[in-house]
């Protein structure tokens, strides 16, 4: 997607563009293209910016650690103040306070606007914070050694499969 020079919209109908897309965003791994749409709208001291999109992503499941795929899609707006201060902070004083303005982003007037960035990061906010292959997912299924280990851990004979490297280690010992 090819970075829009803020000023042009003003040139065009509507002042909007409006971005049919179909491809890897070259931050983001993806199993299939990110497809979608997106429009960016000039609204005089603000841009409004749409997008619809979609693409399968290949997670890890925080339960099991297996890999499986998930659909990613996407349907978000945002405005974007255009400030000419933008991305400028004063450094100098220790405290500096935060204005609700300054919370939302914000990009210069003569700036540009990147949709594949923005769409990048729109993607990365909707990537699940629990990641989890199936709701039934068991977990990490135990091997029967371990099983065993464990149920044996209290019994009077310990043949715990987990001291079986150490016994190894001492036979070959002097
Ligand atoms: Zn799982």
């Amino acid at each position: 997607m090819e970075t829009i020079y803020i000023p042009h919209l003003l040139t065009k109908i509507e002042r909007k563009e409006v971005i049919d897309f179909e491809e890897f965003l070259p931050d983001l791994e993806t199993l299939t293209p990110v497809r979608g749409r997106l429009q960016v709208a000039h609204q005089g001291n603000y841009l409004e910016v749409k997008a619809k999109a979609e693409t399968i992503v290949t997670l890890t499941c925080h339960r099991c650690l297996k890999q499986y795929n998930h659909r990613l899609a996407l349907n978000s707006s945002e405005l974007i103040w255009l400030e000419e201060t933008a991305n400028q902070t004063d450094s100098s004083s220790a405290e500096i306070e935060v204005a609700l303005e300054d919370l939302v982003e914000n990009l210069s007037p003569g700036g540009y606007f990147s949709p594949g960035d923005w769409v990048y990061e729109q993607m990365c906010l909707e990537l699940p914070h629990k990641q989890i292959c199936d709701t039934e997912c068991p977990g990490i299924s135990l091997t029967d050694d371990a099983t065993d280990a464990t149920n044996t851990e209290s019994s009077e004979t310990v043949s715990d499969s987990r001291w079986a490297s150490l016994e190894a280690l001492k036979r070959q010992l002097p």
